[in-house]
């Protein structure tokens, strides 16, 4: 099948920015008109961060290898490896029989494969003392059950030395000026209010922006994120919510200290740590998240039931600045730092955020034509994993477009591969539970001052 020659990708994040490169360069006379609230390193995007694990310990062995391809493109890409940190990421979980155990297992498996003839690369832990010691070195003692008040949390585990962390800001920086230096990709930075479409149908002509420019094509790719279902009705494959991240500053002593830890997770809890980088210790939980709901009108123009449908949206740092994370949230952090790092423990937060992500039941991808629209592809669904896919995603995107795509994978991200499924596949484990409403539990960020 032949590319569209106008095509619009809403969307500057991963998707976006990685498919418009993909486009261009393999179909120079195609134009791309690449649409963003802002211009990237778009500052509330899911994309942008300190930090991103780029790992390929996968329970599905399919997700296993494209990571791993991904990783090497990564590490030859002479602008993106100056950004990437081989570090190492430990899984960790608590030793229990049941379903982190099984994801740990697998993960393993994968681990071991595709560091094939390397087996140095991987590191068991079969203690508590292991797993403790690998981030502060052979001589410390880790804390009793009786020092902590609880059992151990972080018992079993492995590291994967081949993995690492990217910093996912410089990165979308440089993705940004890449894909720029085409000349047949043009950016611009205003909201998308709407899909716009021939009238009567359900077939796009293109986007209105919120100050009412209409800009035409013959497809529209939305890579909008947790947006995207602003713009498209999604319901029953993607929703939006967000989990908790945090920042501690940390003296040169400390930065020396645990300079050779690696990232540091444990699927039992949910919680994934960062060695200091750039003079900050960055933890986040993969809780079941919050959520932010709202009532809007259907967008799907034609042969609707309800006029208006009800969606979790973002609300982030650009329009709620103030807003700093529940106290669940960061309770459930520090409770596992007084097992893991208690220096930092009871050390104030100098930041904090609910970061945004659009969550598929199955957390697969949805990389598919919207199938009540016609000239719409959906390109999101990443499911707090896809920031390492960044050098193939688009790729994959363009081999959809055109029907070159792996049926393997055309099944694994189609719209249809989500449908009423309530089970994620471990490709990126969160916590069990609901998401909370966030206006319910938000808190206003207390005064940045603090000291060490
Ligand atoms: C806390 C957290 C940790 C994560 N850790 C990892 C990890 O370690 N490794 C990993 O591989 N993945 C990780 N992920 C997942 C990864 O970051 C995401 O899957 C990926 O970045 C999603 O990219 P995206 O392009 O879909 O979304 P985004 O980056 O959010 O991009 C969407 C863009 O669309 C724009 N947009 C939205 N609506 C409109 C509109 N109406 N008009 C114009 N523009 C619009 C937004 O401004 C935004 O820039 C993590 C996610 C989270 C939340």
């Amino acid at each position: 099948m032949e590319v569209p020659k106008n095509i619009v990708i809403i969307g500057a994040g991963i998707f976006g920015i990685s498919t418009s490169i993909a486009l261009a360069e393999r179909y120079p006379c195609c134009q791309i008109h690449v649409i963003d609230r802002f211009e990237p390193p778009v500052p509330d995007a899911t994309s942008v961060d300190t930090t991103r694990c780029i790992r390929f310990d996968y329970k599905d062995p399919v997700y296993s290898k494209l990571a791993a391809e991904s990783l090497k493109k990564i590490e030859n890409d002479p602008v993106l490896s100056k950004f990437f940190h081989k570090c190492g990421m430990s899984f960790v979980y608590n030793g229990k029989s049941d379903k982190w155990e099984d994801i740990f297992i697998k993960g393993r498996i994968t681990a071991i494969e595709a560091n094939e003839n390397h087996p140095e690369k991987i590191v068991h832990f079969n203690s508590n003392t292991d797993v403790i010691q690998r981030i502060h070195g052979k001589d410390y003692i880790p804390k009793t059950p009786k020092e902590l008040g609880r059992a151990t949390w972080w018992n079993k585990g492995y590291c994967n030395l081949s993995n690492g962390f990217i910093d996912a800001e410089k990165s979308m920086k440089a993705y940004y000026q890449r894909a720029k230096a085409y000349t047949n990709v043009k950016f611009t930075f205003e909201e998308v209010s709407k899909i716009d479409y021939h009238t009567g149908t359900n077939k796009a002509k293109g986007v209105k922006l919120i100050n009412g420019t209409l800009i035409e094509s013959d497809l529209v790719i939305v890579a909008a994120g947790a947006w995207s279902g602003k713009l498209v009705d999604l319901r029953g494959v993607c929703s939006s919510s967000a989990i908790e991240v945090a920042w501690f500053k940390v003296s040169k002593e400390e930065q020396e200290r645990w300079k050779n830890m690696s990232i540091t997770t444990n699927l039992s809890t949910g919680i994934n740590t960062f060695p200091p980088y750039e003079g900050e210790v960055k933890i986040l939980r993969r809780s079941a998240g919050y959520k932010n709901t709202l009532n809007i009108k259907n967008p799907t123009p034609t042969d609707v039931k309800e006029n208006e449908i009800s969606i979790s949206y973002p609300r982030t740092i650009t329009t709620n600045p103030k807003d700093w994370i529940p106290e669940d949230a960061e309770l459930a952090l520090r409770e596992n730092m007084k097992e893991i790092m208690p220096p930092l423990y009871k050390r104030p937060f100098d930041r904090t955020k609910l970061c945004w992500l659009t969550q598929t039941p199955t957390a697969n991808f949805l990389i598919d034509n919207h199938p009540r629209l016609q000239n719409v592809v959906l390109a999101t669904g990443g499911s707090a994993h896809a920031w390492k896919f960044v050098p193939i995603i688009g790729d994959k995107v363009v081999d959809f477009i055109t029907g070159k795509l792996d049926p393997v994978l055309v099944d694994k991200w189609s719209w249809n591969e989500k449908i009423g499924i309530k089970q994620d596949n471990g490709s990126s484990p969160r916590m069990e539970g609901e998401a909370q409403e966030v206006s319910k539990v938000i808190r206003v960020s207390p005064s940045r001052n603090h000291k060490l």
